[in-house]
């Protein structure tokens, strides 16, 4: 179990993030949850938490396209709950366009978010890890670790580093007591995915239910969207004892895409 463990996951106000939060914290973890949005909301989550599983919930707002926020979100989650134990580097963004119409400040911005945050956040809490010789790192990726689709390169681009990232992290941890893993969904209903539909129906000349049915649910051979819980539960399990041989892998979650 998760109790007297803390356990950080970045972009927590929503989808995926806010169900690994909350499945952490249903195993005992204390949880800092971070992100965007508006502060009632937040708020409401946050003493949600707390409520409903019992233990200490903490929000701290950073943008985490800036590295040294990321830095700060691991030292005001060490001074608040004492250790991190759980690092769940999951904030990110889309954006679709063709390269040639790519706006490279959206460029610069996914890389910053998708890849190069979970590098900051995760070089401040392995000092902590490695001296109290346990650790988890989860990095939710994508099955854009794996594959490519057209129209995303800045995503693709961040989710395979974040591959490689994984994988180093994974190697240099290995000896103490420290998993690195990321987590490779297909398409799950959140607000990101739903935002994209608009631009994606633009790039392909489609209506946004073609989108749907013709793009995202196409590329799953279940023809049916990736829950959050599902998600979370993969993430939970990647926290257990049971699963401390489990380093340095991607675990696909993507109802067979990239089997295809
Ligand atoms: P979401 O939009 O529901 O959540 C994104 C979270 O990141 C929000 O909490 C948001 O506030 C936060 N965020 C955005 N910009 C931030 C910033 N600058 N600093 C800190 N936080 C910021 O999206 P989601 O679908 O839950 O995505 C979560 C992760 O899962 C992302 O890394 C995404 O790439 C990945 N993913 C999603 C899918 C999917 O189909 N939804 C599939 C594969 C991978």
């Amino acid at each position: 179990s998760l109790k007297s463990r803390t356990a950080v996951v970045t972009g927590s106000t929503s989808g995926i993030g806010l169900a690994v939060a909350r499945a952490l914290a249903s195993d005992g973890a204390n949880v800092v949850i971070n992100g965007f949005g508006d502060a009632a909301a937040i708020e409401k989550e946050r003493s949600g938490i707390e409520k409903d599983f019992g233990v200490k919930a903490a929000y701290v707002a950073a943008d985490l396209t800036k590295g040294e926020e990321c830095a700060r979100l691991i030292t005001e989650a060490e001074k608040t709950f004492g250790t991190v134990d759980v690092l769940v580097n999951n904030a990110g963004i889309q954006h679709v366009a063709p390269i040639e119409e790519f706006p490279p400040e959206k460029w610069d911005m996914i890389i910053a978010l998708n890849l190069s945050a979970a590098f900051h956040a995760t070089r401040a809490a392995v000092p902590g890890m490695k001296a109290r010789k346990w650790g988890r790192i989860i990095n939710t990726a994508s099955a854009h670790a794996l594959v490519a689709s057209p129209f995303k390169s800045a995503y693709v681009a961040a989710k395979h580093g974040i591959a490689g990232l994984t994988k180093t992290v994974a190697l240099e941890t290995a000896t103490f007591g420290i998993t690195c893993n990321a987590i490779c969904p297909g398409y799950v209903w959140t607000p990101l995915v739903e935002k994209q539909i608009p631009d994606t129906a633009k790039a392909r000349d489609m209506t946004e239910e073609q989108v749907k049915r013709d793009v995202l649910l196409a590329a799953q051979p279940t023809k049916e969207f990736v829950t959050v819980e599902e998600v979370a539960a993969l993430a939970l399990f990647l926290t257990s004892d049971a699963a401390r041989s489990i380093t340095g892998s991607m675990q696909q979650i993507d109802g067979g895409w990239v089997a295809e």
